[in-house]
């Protein structure tokens, strides 16, 4: 992943940066490499749009551990390039189809066409605390990086989770 990642001014703006916890989150993102390879595969293909979907597994005292990843539809078409809006009757619909298999949705993932894998505050007002936010940086159609984020405590800002492939 060589790509250039494009930084808009308004990333480093204040509104931007304060909602950024200069520190990690102690839990992780366990998650195997075909799982992080199918975000950015569906990334690639969204771009210019944003993507969006959901991650399914567990949560544990060390953190989520992914078994599978699956796009759902990006509802949001008026500015589809910079926001995202879930379908919600995919996730209820995978939410009821998981119930009494001991897996649950854990986190949400999207893409950032063109933008860096960092959250922007309309991120954090529609995320729920519990939940792994992982990002792709698309530029010019391609992945750049991906980082994951969640939610502190206090819920005023997003922690980074460091992503490992399971035990
Ligand atoms: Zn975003």
């Amino acid at each position: 992943m060589t790509t250039a990642v494009y930084e808009p001014e308004r990333f480093r703006s204040p509104e931007y940066l304060d909602i950024i916890d200069a520190a990690e989150s102690s839990n992780r993102l366990r998650i195997a490499d075909d799982c992080l390879k199918a975000i950015k595969e569906q990334g690639e293909s969204g771009y210019p749009h944003e993507i969006c979907g959901l991650l399914i597994g567990r949560l544990d005292a060390e953190g989520w551990q992914i078994s599978e990843v699956r796009q759902v539809d990006n509802l949001n078409s008026e500015r589809a390039a910079d926001r995202f809006e879930l379908d919600p009757a995919a996730y209820q619909r995978i939410d009821r189809e998981l119930r009494g298999s001991g897996l649950e949705i854990v986190g949400v993932y999207h893409s950032h066409p063109d933008c860096p894998a960092k959250p922007s505050p309309t991120d954090l007002g529609s995320a729920w605390e519990g939940f792994a936010y992982p990002i792709v940086s698309i530029c010019d159609g391609k992945a750049a990086s991906l980082r994951c984020w969640s939610v502190n405590d206090s819920g005023n800002r997003f922690q980074e989770i460091r992503i490992q492939e399971p035990a």
